[in-house]
């Protein structure tokens, strides 16, 4: 009896191992597709512009007796090489997140500095878009890492005018907040008076690639990977992202993160924002 009692817990211990490993093999398997698929959604989207700059550059040889067409072309070989620059720049940060060390890049930092920064860095592209940045900005510190924050908010910022109508508006403020369990949280919030989020597509926004309509994001060299950005620096950072609000008086994005250096890091996770 007890042999046979070792031999059946020995099985079960057995099973649970095997179940574990098949568990283990699918989430591979299922690792090993989303990436196929990446590397197929940003080879489409290398392409599309390259193909329009070859194109182009063809016709250069064509319009060279004609300044007028000549400069259109100039611009237009700017803007999808500017969209080439924007893609590459954000595959390249995304697909190196898995090993970005959080903890080695993180302190605590003055959030002013650096929320100004990113919208100093927005300025220029606000006035060209027709386009008022108003700051209401309150002194206060962040555990982050200062380079992503920027890089988050400047990217909320970007989508804000971009999506913007005519003679618009993008307010940028931050606010700290408590939870209840007395954990401190700074919000930094991005509303825009734009063309605001269609109610089902809201879901899918933060979807590597998904843009609202292939018109409305192509025409601003979108690409689908700045939300998915700045939702994984954001949850790396032990805080979240979120959309706040949409209609079509705009749009309102959230940023929270913690205040102080977690306690316990492994706890901190998406959805434990206030
Ligand atoms: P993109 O490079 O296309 O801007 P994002 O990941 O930053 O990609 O955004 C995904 C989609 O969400 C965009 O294609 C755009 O349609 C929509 N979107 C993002 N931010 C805003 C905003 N502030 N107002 C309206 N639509 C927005």
């Amino acid at each position: 009896y007890e042999m046979s009692g070792r031999i059946s817990s020995s099985l079960a211990q057995l099973t649970e191992e095997k179940s574990k490993l098949l568990e283990a093999v699918a989430r591979l398997q299922e690792l090993e597709q989303q990436q196929k698929q990446f590397i197929g959604n940003i080879s489409h989207e290398l392409k599309t512009p390259l193909t329009s700059i070859l194109a182009y550059t063809d016709l250069l040889d064509m319009y060279r007796d004609d300044p007028g067409l000549l400069e259109e072309a100039g611009k237009q070989i700017g803007k999808e090489a500017e969209r080439l620059y924007g893609l590459v720049e954000k595959a390249l940060k995304l697909s190196s997140m898995d090993v970005y060390e959080f903890e080695t890049h993180a302190k605590s930092v003055s959030l002013l500095p650096l929320l100004q920064e990113a919208a100093d860095r927005l300025q220029a592209k606000a006035e060209r878009h027709g386009v008022e940045m108003v700051s209401t900005l309150e002194e206060g510190s962040v555990w982050a890492d200062p380079e992503n924050l920027i890089h988050m908010v400047q990217n909320l910022l970007d989508n804000a005018i971009k999506y913007n109508k005519p003679g618009g508006k993008v307010l940028l403020s931050n606010e700290a907040v408590r939870d209840q369990d007395g954990q401190g949280w700074m919000n930094i919030t991005v509303r825009d008076t734009g063309i605001g989020i269609p109610e089902e597509a809201r879901a899918k926004i933060f979807d590597p690639f998904y843009t609202v309509s292939d018109d409305r994001s192509r025409a601003h060299g979108g690409t689908g990977l700045g939300l998915p950005l700045v939702k994984g620096l954001a949850e790396k950072q032990g805080g979240t992202v979120e959309l706040a609000a949409s209609g079509p008086e705009g749009s309102i994005f959230v940023i929270t993160l913690p205040l102080q250096r977690p306690e316990h890091p492994e706890t901190i996770s998406a959805g434990n924002s206030p």
